[in-house]
């Protein structure tokens, strides 16, 4: 269980995108498939994977990260996810875990609003302790044929 901390008004995520409030949005992935979930998908990735379906979260050879992401709050993103029936919250990337220490923050908060969370990961990234807790489960994808990526 997690005790009193929600969310530190301080702390901020880069992010992507989040979606699933206005249109229902399911879970594709992992034992939760097909449940209603919202998606904070967090930008940059450790990995340049060929086939990536995301690559607007790293690859700045094609993308600009000015317009394909930005900071926000972990109190807006809680503020964003509380008022949804949807109980399930995904967090995805990119490769989320590069911000894990800002994402303690994120899940306490999310967790005291009465959430659950998914973490889709590529398992390069072993998580903070902090985040080995109830209420928090993680989607394992492991990729082949990795290259580093240096996050900028
Ligand atoms: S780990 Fe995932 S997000 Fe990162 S490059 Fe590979 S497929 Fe894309």
């Amino acid at each position: 269980m997690v005790g009193e901390p929600t969310s530190d008004p301080e702390t901020w995520l880069i992010v992507a995108e989040c979606f699933g409030v206005q249109t229902p949005t399911f879970q594709g992935e992992g034992p939760s498939c097909g449940h209603p979930a919202l998606f904070i998908r967090l930008s940059r990735c450790n990995l340049t994977c060929e086939r990536c379906d995301t690559k607007y979260t790293w690859d700045w050879s094609h993308f600009d990260p000015r317009k394909e992401s930005a900071k926000r709050s972990v109190t807006d993103l809680v503020a964003w996810a509380a008022p949804s029936p949807a109980e399930l919250i995904v967090i995805t990337g990119g490769e989320p875990l590069i911000q894990q220490r800002n994402l303690v923050a994120l899940v306490r908060g999310l967790l005291a609003a009465g959430k659950r969370v998914e973490f889709e990961t590529n398992g390069t990234i072993a998580p903070d302790p902090a985040l080995l807790i109830d209420g928090v489960r993680f989607n394992v994808s492991p990729k082949l044929a990795i290259k580093p990526f240096v996050v900028v």
